[in-house]
Parts: C-alpha cells; structure tokens; sequence
C-alpha cells in the first residue's frame, strides 16, 4: 500500500515511527507537509499537488496535523477523503476534537464522565458561573490552549474571580472547571485504536504541580487501567468518532472523568513507557480497514 503521513516535521519522534511502521510492514511511506499542498477542486476529477506532483493513488492517510494547522489541514484531508484515500481519523472528527467545548458537549450526550465544567466568554455575573460549577478552588482553562499553558488553578473564591476577570480583559473564551484533587497532579493517557485501549500510561506532574503534561516537566510511567476507565476512553473516542485518538483520564471519587480527546496523539512518550510499536498498530489498523467499501461512505459525512 502507498500510504501518506500527513505532518509538518519528517523528523519528528511520532512521523519517524509512521515511516518506519509502514516500511517494515512492507508498505511505501510518503511524508506529505499540508502546509505546502495547493487543491484543485471539481467534480470531475480532485486533485492535491505537492512539490509540483500530483499526489494520486494512496490507499490511506495517516493524519498527523498540529494544533496551529488545523483549518488546512483538515482541508487538505478532506481532500483526500474526496478522492476516496481512506483516513485513519476523517476530517470532521479532527476538527470537533479540536474545540475543546464542542468536544465536552459530544461527551455530556453520550454520557460520558467528565469533571462539572462551565464555559464563558463575557460572564455578566462572575460568582455566578463560580457557583454554577461548585464554587473554588477551581481550575480556569483558555479555550485555545495545549501543552498546559493557559491552564490555572485558582484555590479561592476571590483568586477565581481575579483570573476570570484577567482573561475576560483579554477577550479569551474560558473553562471554568470543577478541580479534581484527588487525581493528585496525575492523569492517565489511554491510547485508542479502533475500539480498543491498546496502551495506557500515566502521567505525573512534577512536585507541587498540579498540570501532569510532558512539557511542563511531569513523567511517563506504565499503568493497569480497570474495566470502567477502558470503556470511558473507548466511548469517548467513538463519542468523537475518532479511530486513533489519546484519551485523557482523571482518576476521581466518582470514577474516570475525560478532560479531553486528543486526535493526533504523540508516540514517544507512551511507546517509551510502555515498550510497546503503537506505531506498527496503527499501520496494522489501515491494513485491515483501508479499502473496505463502508470507508467509502464514511468519507460522505462532512
Ligand atoms: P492542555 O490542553 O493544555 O494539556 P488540559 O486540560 O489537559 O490542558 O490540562 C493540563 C493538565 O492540568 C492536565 O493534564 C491535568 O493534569 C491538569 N488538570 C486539568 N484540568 C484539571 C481538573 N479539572 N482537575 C485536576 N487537574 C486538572
Ligand atoms: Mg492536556
């Protein structure tokens, strides 16, 4: 199979892994940069140019599209979808996991678990929407960001206020989100391929942090995960209707609590944790579903 890597860096951890993944299982790998793609649409024949050729007969895509890039590059994946090339994760769900309140709202219909969570733009009564969530300490969280930057946590009612009030003067869309002590500045990342958690580890944040992410200097360890936090990172994926996707757990009082839905996880920290070729999964998953004429409709729904 030729199958193309969407992703803006061949030299990263995660696309480095992919092109490996796909040669040793005897598939071509082209690492193709989004950025740089210019369409042709029409209905008679789409087509995607790339270094001046014509990007055709791929038989599926691996999407690996960076948070400052999503619009185009989930255009360019649509694309790809238009010309019948198999996704791994389709467009639509890539672009609902991206806006964290859409992907909060998909998971509250399903029934899915997640920590009491308010959102606002320009609250007219500030100690209101504290109250709405269960008052302080609260953790207050910018809409747009990652990497935990833009995440805080506010101890006191008037602490609350104070950040809330700061980034409304900014004219940022805010999360005001219940804190959830006890998950003790550790979470949980379950990694899900089709409708199974093929690994899991978890993640502690540094000493006197709250925020377990990578970059904010937490740690990677392997974890036994139970039955119910399988099922919650499983419906989460498919509330999102992703294929591959990072799952986030808090570990709570009243059971696992999904912070949030990742659609292009990354695969360093967890291969290395748990010793495990993730990469070699997910080229394993296009091998069983790329082709099959139920893709083809999948690739209808926009
Ligand atoms: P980002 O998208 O920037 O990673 P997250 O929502 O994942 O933002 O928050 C960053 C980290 O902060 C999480 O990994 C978790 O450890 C911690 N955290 C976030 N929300 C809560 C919460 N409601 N209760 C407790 N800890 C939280
Ligand atoms: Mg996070």
């Amino acid at each position: 199979m030729k199958i193309g890597i969407l992703s803006q860096n061949e030299n990263l951890y995660s696309t480095r892994r992919l092109v490996e993944a796909v040669e040793q299982r005897g598939h071509e790998a082209v690492v193709i940069n989004a950025l740089r793609c210019y369409m042709n649409i029409n209905s008679v024949k789409p087509s995607i140019h790339f270094e001046g050729q014509d990007l055709t007969g791929f038989d599926a895509i691996i999407p690996r599209i960076g948070a400052d890039i999503t619009f185009y590059g989930c255009s360019v994946l649509r694309q790809f979808e238009m010309m019948d090339v198999f996704s791994v994760n389709q467009s639509i769900a890539i672009t609902r996991s991206r806006d964290k309140l859409r992907s909060l709202q998909l998971l509250s219909r399903k029934g899915v678990g997640m920590p009491i969570t308010g959102f606002a733009s320009k609250p007219d009564d500030v100690p209101d929407l504290i109250k709405m969530v269960g008052g302080a300490p609260l953790v207050i969280k910018l809409l747009e960001g990652t990497q935990g930057i833009g995440v805080v946590l506010a101890e006191t009612q008037k602490a609350a206020e104070s950040v809330i009030e700061a980034f409304m003067g900014l004219k940022a869309n805010i999360m005001v989100q219940e804190f959830i002590e006890e998950a003790g500045g550790a979470d949980i990342r379950c990694f899900v391929i089709g409708d199974k958690v093929i690994a899991a580890m978890k993640r502690q944040g540094a000493e006197g942090e709250f925020r377990s992410n990578l970059h904010r200097g937490g740690s990677a360890s392997l974890i036994r995960i139970s039955p119910e936090e399988r099922k919650t990172a499983v419906a989460a994926a498919k509330a999102m209707g992703l294929s591959v996707a990072g799952v986030d757990l808090l570990r709570s009082n009243r059971g696992p609590l999904v912070m949030e839905v990742n659609s292009s996880p990354g695969l360093e920290g967890i291969e290395g944790a748990t010793g495990k070729d993730i990469a070699g999964m997910i080229v394993e998953f296009i091998e069983k579903n790329a082709g099959k004429a139920a893709n083809r409709r999948r690739n209808d729904q926009q």
